[in-house]
């Protein structure tokens, strides 16, 4: 088994030395691998969202999330803090090794990943996410295409928490136009794929048609990493498809769960499994040494 990961992962240091350009998916395992953990309680997410999980008896941050509150006093009061966390949390080491294993390679980050982490190691330019990100907030309906910086906002309102759950009345973040409650920009039934969400998608698709239709010579590392079962269709399955009718483009799928390279990619994939905060780690080093 030893023998077959340490060749999986020379094969990769070798795709990534080699390629012209990369292309990464992210997923939520990069996060949780950086401790980062929004499906389960983690030390630092718990730290600084132990009086909600004793409050309300959340299993996850996320669950807190998707919560019903009561209120939009409540219902801020949980989403200013879990907020003002991703907003002041240090880029996890995951991130950090990704960028030093990208060097100065042209890159584009597709991510399902909504806290902010990509942002604080990547150029704003370079990523795509897909799902929105905790970083902005918008009007729940919504009624224009307007997109708002969440930082001073949630810094004020966690400033001021009552019993320290629940903000005041007057703090309900609501919309300067049509006056409903603000809600942040993450995917669900309201989620606004206005136009920064369509630009970031074009910016995403454009260094595609670069680097694979008009660059026809060009190698194309696509590099998953993390991603889970949940919404195949935006990273996953695309890359396959990518790596199945082009012929130089190479698909690396890193997990920490068991999982195997499909089989029609033969020759065209590799997959790796492991603690990705180990498997980056060692990934860095080797590059390093070939650079
Ligand atoms: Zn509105």
């Amino acid at each position: 088994m030893d023998f077959v990961m340490s060749d999986a992962k020379k094969l990769l240091t070798e795709k990534i030395m080699q390629a012209d350009a990369i292309v990464i998916g992210g997923g939520s395992g990069l996060s949780s691998a950086a401790g980062y953990d929004h499906y389960h309680w983690s030390p630092a997410l718990r730290e600084s969202l132990d009086v909600f999980r004793e409050y309300y008896g959340f299993r996850s941050p996320l669950d807190g999330f998707y919560h019903c509150f009561s209120s939009y006093e409540e219902q801020w009061g949980y989403y200013s803090q879990y907020i003002r966390f991703m907003w002041e949390a240090p880029p996890g080491q995951t991130y950090l090794d990704l960028k030093e294993i990208v060097g100065q390679k042209p890159c584009f980050i597709l991510t399902t990943n909504v806290d902010m982490q990509f942002f604080k190691v990547f150029p704003k330019e370079q990523i795509c996410a897909f799902q929105g990100d905790f970083q902005y907030c918008q009007c729940s309906q919504p009624c224009e295409d307007v997109l708002y910086d969440s930082r001073r906002m949630v810094e004020a309102m966690t400033e001021q928490l009552i019993d320290g759950v629940k903000i005041k009345t007057d703090m309900v973040p609501r919309c300067g136009k049509c006056g409903r409650v603000m809600v942040p920009w993450v995917r669900d039934d309201s989620f606004l794929e206005g136009k920064y969400w369509a630009e970031q998608a074009e910016q995403y698709h454009r260094f595609l048609r670069h680097w694979i239709a008009e660059q026809g010579d060009s190698q194309v590392l696509l590099l998953e990493l993390g991603v889970g079962e949940m919404t195949p269709s935006v990273i996953k399955l695309p890359f396959w498809e990518m790596a199945e009718k082009n012929r130089n483009v190479f698909y690396a799928c890193l997990n920490k769960k068991p999982s195997h390279a499909p089989e029609h990619l033969r020759g065209k994939s590799l997959y790796l499994e492991g603690d990705l905060k180990e498997t980056l780690g060692s990934l860095k080093e080797e590059v390093k040494r070939y650079r």
